[in-house]
């Protein structure tokens, strides 16, 4: 059985709604989705980088459309690991343990793999939002359409642009 990393943010937790719900409550401002593409989330939120601070930020995160589903469905094909950079938030990790086993109860903690870097993980398959994870990657590299990814063209990856098409590739 092949070993798929699952990236969290941006794959099943829906960051951008989270920032976009934080960004209109607190100072009114509506971007439209379109306005954020090619921008990385410290580009396109000035205070991105103080909202994911936040205690519960990553606790009441969105689910990204499909992932349940999806998740399950690979989750008996391969050997999933859901592997997360969290160290960097200090609330983090807690809360990102608590919605995994809110929103997905049939992945156990030993799937859960909670870090600085990814660089260290091993695996056969890569599904992440961010280049700068799959490119130390040896493995098979699937990228996951976010607004900051959009343009990128690699040869290199695959493209999923929603879960339909994870499971249609996977
Ligand atoms: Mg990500």
């Amino acid at each position: 059985m092949k070993t798929l990393l699952v990236d969290m943010d941006g794959v099943l937790a829906d960051v951008y709604a989270q920032l976009l719900k934080i960004e209109y409550e607190e100072k009114g401002i509506k971007h439209k989705i379109e306005s954020l593409y090619g921008k990385m989330e410290s580009e396109a939120f000035e205070d991105g980088y103080a909202y994911v601070h936040r205690p519960r930020f990553f606790q009441t995160a969105p689910l990204i459309p499909g992932c349940v589903q999806g998740l399950r469905y690979l989750n008996d094909k391969y050997n999933l690991l859901i592997v997360s950079s969290a160290t960097e938030f200090p609330n983090s990790p807690t809360e990102k343990l608590k919605w995994m086993h809110k929103h997905f109860p049939f992945i156990n903690w030993k799937q859960i793999v909670l870090c600085g870097r990814k660089d260290v993980i091993k695996g056969d398959i890569m599904l992440d939002d961010h280049p700068k994870n799959l490119n130390y990657f040896e493995g098979r590299k699937i990228i996951f359409t976010q607004p900051h990814n959009i343009y990128i063209q690699n040869p290199s990856y695959e493209r999923a642009n929603n879960w339909e098409e994870v499971m249609n590739i996977l």
